[in-house]
């Protein structure tokens, strides 16, 4: 049955008012995000050399592919905050939950996190925090370490089937404790090894990997489309394609926000896709939104000197999509 949520916009949850500046803040140190993030990562240099061993680091791999491509890329970023497909309740609380373990932050601080960054690169102007804008090590302490504490911000409303579901309530309220009962089954199974890596080498990576996609994925890289009169453009990171499922395609993210395809052109391989692709198989996945049948952002351009985009193959058969139209 189609909810509220499904209706909604990442960007329809920060609302400008008339004196709303994206601009004018100030950058604040975050005690809890900063001690959560240097004692992992102080953690992870200190004994995670001392207690490799080739299965704790397969678990290291597995446990973050997990998290990183069913929760924080499709669980979060594009079911939760973009709502770019449907699914039932019970696996979208899977996959939020899968995201919550990445450990950057609970569903409602991640939905904040991601819409007024959002919001911000879409004005004319935005802060250089939320544009990534200062060198490389002062990006990450004040990425990983501070926030912007803007001086009128739009109001912050989460549509109310997510904020007042229960569920996401709990896990916002414990997002770090959800690390604990893990650390206890890796810790029991594996010893000291299996917790080092399973929990602080993974998190430190993530989060610090996450740090690393934002700042180049806004800085620099390659561009299918640009969007016209916004203060941040985004960048594809073919690199980082494969490692991040699909996110540092980031270019294409920012034109085709609401798209559950994050590597839209050849050789741009998208695992996190890859599984929405699957869960559509299943039946689990639904409504699933592409650039070829949303409407375009405002100002989107192709860059010049690419090719024209031709929209590859798709499992759906939505109305008026013009994949649909051309299959046999
Ligand atoms: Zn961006
Ligand atoms: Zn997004």
């Amino acid at each position: 049955m189609p909810s509220v949520a499904t209706q909604t916009l990442s960007t329809e949850r920060m609302i400008s008012g008339p004196t709303s500046s994206a601009t004018d803040g100030d950058v604040i140190w975050v005690p809890s995000k900063s001690i959560w993030t240097c004692s992992l990562t102080l953690i992870a240099l200190v004994f995670g050399p001392a207690t490799f061993g080739w299965d704790a680091f397969a678990l290291f791999v597995v446990t973050t592919a997990v998290t990183i491509c069913a929760g924080h890329s499709v669980g979060m970023h594009r079911l939760l905050i973009h709502r770019s497909f449907q699914t039932s309740k019970a696996v979208e609380y899977i996959l939020v939950y899968l995201g919550t373990l990445v450990g950057m932050a609970g569903p409602f601080g991640m939905i904040h996190a991601h819409d007024i960054r959002d919001w911000a690169q879409r004005q004319h102007e935005c802060h250089p925090l939320h544009a990534h804008r200062r060198w490389f090590l002062a990006d990450a302490w004040w990425q990983m370490h501070c926030a912007v504490k803007l001086r009128q911000p739009p109001t912050f409303v989460i549509e109310k089937v997510v904020r007042e579901d229960q569920f996401y309530q709990f896990i916002e309220r414990t997002w770090m404790a959800q690390q604990l009962p893990w650390a206890a089954l890796f810790f029991f199974v594996g010893g000291w090894s299996w917790l080092v890596w399973g929990i602080a080498v993974r998190v430190s990576v993530s989060l610090t990997g996450h740090w690393l996609i934002g700042h180049f994925a806004h800085r620099r890289g390659h561009q299918g489309w640009s969007v016209d009169n916004v203060a941040v453009q985004g960048y594809n990171l073919p690199a980082f394609g494969l490692v991040t499922f699909g996110e540092a395609f980031h270019g294409n993210h920012h034109a085709f926000p609401q798209s559950a395809r994050l590597g839209l052109e050849r050789g741009q391989i998208d695992l996190g896709w890859t599984l929405i692709q699957g869960l559509m198989v299943l039946g689990l996945a639904k409504e699933v939104k592409l650039p070829e049948n949303t409407q375009p952002r405002d100002g989107l351009r192709r860059v010049a000197g690419e090719e024209a985009y031709v929209p590859r193959t798709c499992l759906q058969t939505c109305k008026g999509c013009p994949i649909s139209a051309g299959r046999t």
